[in-house]
């Protein structure tokens, strides 16, 4: 129970630091392309990211916008 939320916390901090380093990341569905290539017959702005090609992280801060 004790390692188990060592492990939970060390976990955490690792990711919080990740998130803190680089709250913006290149979207996984469109590799950074902004187009949805995923199919060729409907080729337009990737839905995932809005077609910015990036998408924040999950706890990153909104003070860049
Ligand atoms: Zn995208």
């Amino acid at each position: 129970m004790g390692v188990l939320l060592i492990v939970v916390v060390i976990a955490a901090g690792v990711w919080w630091v990740n998130v803190r380093l680089y709250p913006i990341r290149r979207c996984p569905s469109c590799g950074g392309s902004k187009r949805n290539s995923a199919n060729a017959n409907r080729w337009g702005a990737c839905r995932r990211c809005g077609g910015k090609g990036e998408i924040r992280r999950f706890g990153a801060r909104d003070s860049r916008e």
